[in-house]
Formats: C-alpha cells, sequence, structure tokens
C-alpha cells in the first residue's frame, strides 16, 4: 500500500497516517532525520493512504 510511494518523493506530509481508519502507519525517522510513513500494524488493504497521498495521485 504506502510503502508503493517512492520514499525519495515522498514529502513528508503524514496525510497517510492521519486518514488510516485502523492507525497503522506510523512515521519513522531515517538516518537523516526525516520522517517517512511505515506500517506498523495489520493493513485492512483499504487504500486511503495511497489516496490522500499527494505524491502517489501524480
Ligand atoms: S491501506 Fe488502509 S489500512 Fe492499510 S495502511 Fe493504508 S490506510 Fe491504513
Ligand atoms: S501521504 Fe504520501 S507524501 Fe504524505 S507522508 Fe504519506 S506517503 Fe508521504
Amino acid at each position: 500500500m504506502i510503502e508503493n510511494v517512492e520514499k525519495n518523493s515522498c514529502c513528508g506530509c503524514e496525510a497517510c497516517r492521519q486518514i488510516c481508519p485502523v492507525q497503522c502507519i506510523e512515521m519513522q525517522e531515517d538516518e537523516e532525520g526525516f520522517l517517512y510513513p511505515k506500517v506498523v500494524d495489520k493493513c485492512i488493504q483499504c487504500g486511503k493512504c495511497l489516496a490522500v497521498c499527494p505524491v502517489y495521485a501524480v
């Protein structure tokens, strides 16, 4: 799901984390201090994270 968004195109807006109905996305810091979403719990494959992602839509 949200892993389909390339890390280098993610802007860290957190919209995916906020919209996830089961709160399974967590923002995790990489070695340079940027936050990226990671699915850490049971994803129900609803597709909302991708639907809301501003860079995946492009
Ligand atoms: S597909 Fe749905 S449940 Fe899975 S991470 Fe995205 S918003 Fe959350
Ligand atoms: S919605 Fe898209 S751009 Fe925003 S944090 Fe999630 S993956 Fe990155």
